[in-house]
């Protein structure tokens, strides 16, 4: 679609808040403050703020299918994660990626490469693809998430980029696949994390989708 009638009928907007302008606006993109550093299995972790608020509503959208905030987003990240390696994206699931047209984490590792420089590779696969000849009930195992591609070459260092970091079981999945494959795992980089304290309590509150469970790399 033309540019001129694509701003037309879709006038830019937060996806946050709705206010006209860039995808996240001023009030709605995490603070420096906002950030959130955090261990998992001796890798440090980093996050933007809490999923939680502007920032949650911003990544819902995306996980929607919204592209405009992953500019934004790799700005952010860009700007104030330590990155350490190669970048290498938590895939998510063909059928997921496929109904909203991308993978947010590849494309946001592609992004935030250009940005600082970096190589960034889809070294990561994730099990239970149509090649895959485990059954069902194997691939739903909490563990065994991830298999390093098929004849991909292995850097020797790599900082892990996500969407959300919930329980962090996905993440711990990915960690142990390269340390296994002799993989040194320096960094881990999301956008958001759940507060350990908030992780259950919004299932009780019956909001849904709120908090994926280890199974579902929403
Ligand atoms: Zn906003």
């Amino acid at each position: 679609m033309l540019d001129f009638v694509r701003t037309w009928l879709f006038p830019p907007a937060c996806v946050a808040c709705d206010a006209p302008g860039p995808a996240l606006c001023a009030a709605c993109a995490p603070a420096p403050r906002d950030a959130q550093t955090f261990s998992l299995d001796g890798v440090p972790g980093f996050a933007l703020g809490p999923y939680d608020g502007a920032l949650r509503r911003a990544i819902v959208a995306m996980k929607h299918g919204e592209r405009d905030p992953l500019d934004a987003f790799a700005d952010l990240l860009a700007a104030r994660a330590m990155i350490d390696g190669v970048l290498v994206p938590l895939p998510t699931s063909r059928g997921r990626a496929a109904e909203r047209g991308f993978d947010q984490a590849v494309e946001l590792a592609r992004r935030l490469a250009v940005r600082r420089g970096l190589a960034w590779a889809q070294l990561l696969v994730k099990r239970g693809a149509p090649q895959d000849r485990r059954t069902r009930r194997q691939r739903l195992d909490a563990s065994g998430r991830f298999a390093i591609r098929r004849g991909a070459p292995l850097p020797d260092r790599v900082t892990l980029i996500d969407d959300v970091c919930t329980t962090g079981a996905t993440a711990r999945d990915a960690i142990r696949v390269l340390r296994a494959a002799g993989v040194d795992v320096r960094r881990l980089v999301v956008l958001a994390r759940t507060p350990p304290d908030r992780r259950y309590s919004r299932t009780q509150a019956g909001e849904r989708h709120a908090v994926p469970t280890p199974l579902k790399n929403v």
